[in-house]
Parts: structure tokens; sequence; C-alpha cells
């Protein structure tokens, strides 16, 4: 066999990394939350090799404290099955209220599994067939109940799957969402929604990219999606749709910045591991090859925060006292480095100079001030 170039992609080598585990596929959660730190070359890896990060981070010492409890997803699970009761009864009545279609009932095509085979290949190849149906016209009123769809991200093929596609109303697919949390008086928790909106951005961009695959028109897709949650404090579905376009636009940026998981999977030393299996001493050895780009925001979303967050604390980070200051002091990458120019233990290099000028500066004003107070 000829030796293989080290740029060319190869993808044994992310599932070498992650080792016998079969891998975790990207959710639309895992992209919105990859894209939230589009410079950690660390979470791109880590996503793109499909490691269970969770697992990791626990055999690292570092418990993920994150997450949906067993109880919201229980939570969850009973509110989906409510609504696609009936043949997504409930989905056609909120579609016609929110868009005036008189459309009284709708097929549903299960794409949990195709013919008792639930692999996602054939998920996927069964969703495009159906998809170029419905575009050209066939099937007008069919639901798709979790469709797969597929995205490109960091060079690697995620599949996305929503839970649910609208049947063509007003001549346009709409992506749906079901979540559990309540809309009281119309209005749901602001955090969640926004979560869920960024979620349902992904969903919409696999949809496009789907149809430009197939050759159909993007047009027919939807710059809104469905929300649907509990009403009040019932268990009756309430809908509202959303606009997307703001997000949409943030995400193909985002996603634009993210590198090739795969030339950062080369870029490791050849015993390079992530997989739970192995000696902490070689994960971690692994993990600190791989660039980071901690800043508190991390807790909120990543398993590994835990872990990056006493490594960054370690090398006193200004990455560890958030993303505003980091940036306020570019080229310095520990905080004792900069206390120690700022006190003349050692004098700053050429390109740090306008970064320890304007610290000196903030120095001042802090002691002008303080003595106007006192
Ligand atoms: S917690 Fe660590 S791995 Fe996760 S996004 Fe932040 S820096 Fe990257």
């Amino acid at each position: 066999m000829p030796p293989q170039h080290p740029s060319e992609p190869s993808p044994g080598r992310l599932a070498v990394l992650r080792g016998p585990r079969p891998p975790q596929e990207y959710t639309a959660r895992k992209i919105t939350a990859l894209t939230a730190n589009p410079a950690c070359a660390r979470r791109a890896v880590l996503d793109a090799a499909g490691v269970d990060k969770a697992l990791l981070a626990q055999r690292l010492g570092h418990e993920p404290r994150f997450g949906q409890s067993p109880f919201a997803i229980r939570r969850e699970r009973s509110f989906e099955a409510l609504v696609k009761w009936g043949g997504y009864a409930e989905l056609v009545r909120l579609l016609r209220e929110q868009l005036g279609t008189p459309v009284e009932e709708a097929a549903v095509a299960d794409l949990n599994e195709v013919g008792g085979d639930d692999s996602l290949a054939l998920r996927a190849r069964e969703t495009r067939r159906l998809l170029g149906r419905l575009a050209s016209g066939a099937d007008e009123r069919l639901i798709l109940d979790r469709p797969v769809l597929t995205l490109e991200v960091a060079g690697q093929t995620a599949h996305v799957i929503p839970q649910a596609l609208s049947h063509r109303t007003g001549g346009r697919f709409y992506v749906v969402e079901i979540r559990s949390f309540p809309a009281i008086d119309g209005q749901a928790n602001p955090t969640a929604v926004a979560q869920t909106t960024k979620q349902a951005a992904v969903s919409v961009l696999a949809l496009q990219h789907t149809f430009a695959e197939l050759g159909l028109a993007p047009e027919a897709i939807s710059h809104m999606f469905l929300l649907i949650c509990p009403k009040d404090f019932s268990n009756r579905p309430y809908g509202r749709l959303i606009d997307l376009r703001q997000e949409l636009q943030a995400l193909r940026f985002q996603l634009s910045r993210l590198r090739r998981a795969d030339d950062l999977a080369h870029a490791l030393s050849p015993s390079a591991t992530l997989d739970a299996e192995r000696p902490e001493s070689e994960i971690d050895a692994t993990m600190r090859e791989l660039d980071a780009s901690y800043t508190p925001d991390c807790l909120s979303f990543c398993e590994m925060s835990r872990y990056c967050r006493d490594e960054a604390t370690a090398c006193a980070s200004p990455a560890r006292l958030g993303g505003a200051v980091r940036n306020s002091l570019p080229g310095i990458d520990s905080l004792r480095t900069a206390l120690g120019r700022l006190d003349g233990v050692s004098a700053p290099g050429t390109a740090e100079e306008a970064v320890i000028a304007r610290l000196r500066a903030a120095e001042r004003l802090r002691r002008l001030r303080g003595g106007a107070t006192a």
C-alpha cells in the first residue's frame, strides 16, 4: 500500500483516537455547543471522533455537572408522544392555527427506522427519497417523523435529526421542535427558547444542505420553525412560529470558522489516544496536545469544562477570567507573565509592549479614581 500523505483525509485516524467504543453521533445540541466556541480544537476533535465526552471527563476526574436530568428527559418524551399521537393531529392543528392552512389531517412517514433497520445511512437515504417526492409535488400532506438530514461540520458529515418536518403548507416545509418547558401566558423561558432556536437553525441548515445536494429549490424551506411546548400548567400543546434568519446567519459564520478535525487529528503524536479505557496519563497527554480555548461560558455547554478550567487555572490563563480579559491581553498567555511585566520583574517583548502600556494606564486610572473616592 502506498504511504499516505499526512494531509490526505484518513477517516480511520479519528476512529483510532476514540478506541473500540461506538462513535457518538453529532446532534443539533452538540453542533450548537461546538459553534459556541469555534476556536477550540480540543472540542472539534472530541466531537468529530465521536468520543463520549462525559465518560472521558469522568475518567480524568472531572465529572460534568450539567445536562438534562432523567426526569426532564422522561417528561420531554411523554410530551412528544402526546404531540405525535393520532398522526400528529396536534401538529396539524397548530399549523392550521398559526398559518391558516385549511388542512385537517396528514399522513406520517415514520423515519425512526426503515423496515426494522434504524441505521442512520438507511434512514438518511429514505429521507432523501421522500424529500425528492415531496418537492416534486407528490405526497403534499406527508409529515416526516424524525427525518435524517446531513450537514458538513469541521470536515465531517454530521447527521441531524429534527423531531419532525411539517407537510408542505403554503408551499413551504417547516422544521418542528417539541420541548417540554411550558409557555405561560404565551411566554416560555427565554434561555430555553434561545437554545431551541439555535438547534432548529442547525436542522434548517441541514435541510438546506440536503435540498442543495438533491438539486431542489431552497425557497421551499421556511426560515421560521414551529416550536411546540405545553401551554400554561396543562399538557395541552401550544405552538409558536419563530424566525431563524439571525441564527442561520450566525451559525453559517461559526461553522465556516471550524477547523478541519481530520487535519487536527493528523497533527497529534502517533501514540495519542482519547480512549477512556487507556491510562489516564496517556489521555491527559493527548488532551494537552489539543489547543483548548477555555472561557467560563464553557461551564454551561461542554462536558470537559471542569477539566479545561483546572488546566486554565494551573497555567494562570487570562481566559480563566473570561473572554473579555483574554481578548484584552493579546499575546500574553499567562496572568503571571502579565504581573511579572507590570512589576518590572521581566521586560515586555516587542509584541507585548502595547498591552503592558495599556495595563499600566488602567492601573494609574484606577489609583486616581480610588484617590478621588477617598
Ligand atoms: S470546555 Fe474545553 S473542550 Fe470544551 S469548549 Fe471549552 S475549552 Fe473546548
